[in-house]
C-alpha cells in the first residue's frame, strides 16, 4: 500500500515510519548530509580563500545531488556564511584576507538585503571597516549622535561613536543581597531564591554612552561618569551586554546592556590597547 510521496524525492513511501517523517529515512540523510556539505565548503573557504566560481558550481552539484531545491539554495548559502562569520568575528576583529572571503562569500547568498540586514552576524560583519579605521588611528570626521548629549571632551580628545539607549547596571555586592533576600523572604513569604540569583545585577540607570579616543561616558538621568581606557582593569561580554571592572580597593564590575555588544566590545578591546 502507497502511503504518500517523500517530500524530497517526490517517489511512493511504503513504510509507516516514513510516513510520519514525510520522507524515506535514506532521502532525509542524504539532504541533511548535502546542507551539511554546503557549509562546510563555506566555513572552508571563509577560513582559506579559493576560488569563488569552483565553489558555486560545486554547491551547486551537492543541491543538485541532495535533494535541495533550487529555491532553497540561498537560505542555506546564507546559513553556511552565518555559521563562518560568527566563527571568525567570535575572535574579534579578523584578518583581512578573512573579511575579504567572508565578502566574496556573501557575493553567492541571493537572500534580499532587507533579510541578511535581520542577522546578528551579518551586521557585525558590516561594522569591520569602522573598527579597522579606529584600530589604524583613523577617526570619523563626525559623529553620528543621537543622544543629543554634549560630551565634555578633554583637549585633544575625539568622539568616535556613540550608543543610545543603553542600560546601566551595578553588582549589588553579596552581603547586602543577602539580607534583601531575607527582608523579602520574611516580609511577603515568597520564595525569594529566583531573585537572590536574578538580581546580583541591578539596573541603575539609562542614557547614551559615548566612546572618546580617551574614555567611555555614561550620561544618565542620575548617573553621570567617564572612565579611562586606561583604569579599566578586567572586561568581557555576555548576552547582556558588556561588564567592567575598573582598578580600585574594592572594585564592583559594572554592566552596560546595548543592543550593538559586539561592536562595543571590540571598540573597547582596540581602544584600550592605544
Ligand atoms: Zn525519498
Amino acid at each position: 500500500m502507497i502511503l504518500g510521496k517523500c517530500n524530497y524525492c517526490r517517489r511512493p513511501i511504503y513504510y509507516v515510519l516514513d510516513r510520519l517523517e514525510g520522507a524515506h529515512g535514506k532521502c532525509k540523510r542524504t539532504h541533511k548530509t548535502g546542507v551539511k556539505k554546503i557549509v562546510e565548503k563555506m566555513r572552508n573557504f571563509a577560513e582559506f580563500g579559493g576560488d569563488l566560481q569552483k565553489l558555486k558550481s560545486e554547491i551547486k552539484a551537492i543541491a543538485r545531488s541532495s535533494y535541495i531545491k533550487d529555491k532553497d539554495v540561498g537560505k542555506h548559502v546564507f546559513k553556511g556564511w552565518e555559521s563562518s562569520a560568527s566563527t571568525m568575528l567570535s575572535q574579534g576583529v579578523p584578518s583581512k584576507p578573512v573579511e575579504k572571503n567572508l565578502r566574496d562569500l556573501l557575493d553567492l547568498t541571493t537572500l534580499p538585503k532587507k533579510k541578511l540586514r535581520k542577522s546578528e552576524a551579518y551586521s557585525n560583519f558590516q561594522h569591520l571597516p569602522f573598527l579597522r579605521n579606529v584600530g589604524a588611528g583613523r577617526y570619523p570626521s563626525s559623529v553620528a549622535n543621537a543622544s543629543g548629549v554634549n560630551f565634555n571632551l578633554v583637549h585633544s580628545e575625539k568622539l568616535i561613536c556613540v550608543f543610545t539607549r543603553v542600560a546601566y547596571y551595578e553588582q549589588i555586592d553579596s552581603q547586602l543581597l543577602e539580607s534583601h533576600d531575607k527582608i523579602v523572604r520574611r516580609g511577603l513569604g515568597t520564595d525569594s531564591y529566583r531573585l537572590k540569583y536574578n538580581e546580583t545585577f541591578k539596573e541603575i540607570d539609562m542614557g547614551a554612552m559615548g566612546f572618546s579616543t580617551e574614555h567611555i561616558y555614561f550620561v544618565g538621568r542620575i548617573r553621570r561618569f567617564r572612565i579611562p581606557y586606561t583604569r579599566i582593569a578586567l572586561f568581557n561580554r555576555d548576552s547582556f551586554g558588556i561588564s567592567l571592572v575598573q582598578d580600585g580597593q574594592y572594585p564592583l564590575p559594572q554592566q552596560f546592556r546595548l543592543e550593538d555588544t559586539w561592536f562595543a566590545y571590540n571598540l573597547i578591546l582596540i581602544l584600550t590597547r592605544q
